[in-house]
């Protein structure tokens, strides 16, 4: 694997890639991988000759300082994972190189509701941030597509629009949630859950899977919304959200009926730990979970 931490020295070498005829794949993370990050190199890998993975602590989304100061940074144990992976180029720039001194990369596209319900509302900011670090990291990388989790719905959903705004040519690709045995989410943050904690945060997935099979049942959104919410209501819990929303609009569904795109999706702080998760109630593909 090659690891660049340059911008010049990272294009110079993908710039004959892409010469001699190559594809190239690309999964933007924030590092501390785990099996989620992983199989999005791994699907990548199969769908390109090439996969470039970038490990970027992104200041620009974090709306609480604390948040990125507390960001779990495990540079050693990543460029193992991504070996033992076969990953072939990895990218870690440090701040400067992706926001140089007198380099506009803000991006000022309106997103209508898209950023401003769920994280949007309770994160202001985070996806400015985060749809400034994707677009200065696709106008770096130039791949053929692009690898996200669906694990950050919201933000595959803005990733999306803001590549069909802007007429981009690379394509992003939407990849299942990786979960512990126990349903839980993989996630950076999980390894800051106290013990206790962690042992009921099943709850989530749990939650989830409730309010998939009572909407099949009951059909309307609302009652289902104020169980889930009452459920994730435990000790040491403090659901912030939990919305069923339609999978384009992220407007909230009221009924089963109303859209073929459905998304359960929560936010739920876990002791200090802010987790989200969510899950395919509906879909007009029968491979999404
Ligand atoms: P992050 O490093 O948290 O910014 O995540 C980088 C990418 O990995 C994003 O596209 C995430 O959606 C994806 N990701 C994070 N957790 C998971 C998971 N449990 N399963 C699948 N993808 C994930």
């Amino acid at each position: 694997m090659y690891l660049f931490k340059l911008v010049a020295d990272l294009q110079k070498y993908l710039d004959k890639l892409r010469k001699d005829g190559n594809t190239i794949g690309f999964v933007p993370t924030m590092g501390a991988l785990h099996e989620g990050h992983l199989s999005l190199i791994d699907k990548a890998k199969s769908d390109n000759d090439f996969v470039v993975c970038s490990i970027f602590v992104n200041p620009t989304q974090f709306n609480e300082p604390e948040d990125l100061v507390k960001y779990p940074r495990t540079a050693i144990q990543d460029i193992e994972a991504l070996t033992s992976h076969h990953n072939d180029v990895l990218f870690m720039p440090p701040v400067d190189e992706i926001y140089p001194e007198g380099l506009d990369t803000r991006v000022e596209l309106d997103f209508g509701q898209l950023d401003k319900v769920m994280e949007g509302e309770f994160r202001p900011g985070h996806f400015s941030g985060m749809v400034q670090v994707v677009n200065r990291l696709t106008n770096i990388v130039k791949p053929d597509k692009m690898y996200f989790g669906q694990k950050d719905f919201q933000q595959y959903t803005l990733v999306r629009n803001m590549l069909s705004q802007s007429a981009s040519p690379v394509e992003a690709i939407m990849c299942p949630i990786i979960r512990e045995p126990d349903g839980l989410a993989l996630s950076s943050r999980n390894v800051r859950l106290q013990p206790d904690i962690r042992g009921k945060a099943t709850i989530i997935y749990q939650s989830l899977l409730k309010a998939k099979s009572l909407l099949l049942k009951e059909s309307k959104s609302e009652l289902v919304r104020k169980m889930a919410l009452h459920d994730l209501a435990i000790k040491d819990f403090k659901p912030e959200y939990f919305e069923i929303v339609d999978g384009n609009t992220l407007m909230p569904v009221e009924d089963y009926s109303e859209s073929d795109y459905i998304v359960a999706c929560t936010a739920v702080w876990a002791g200090e730990v802010r987790l989200i998760d969510n899950m395919i109630i509906k879909s007009p593909d029968n491979n999404l979970k």
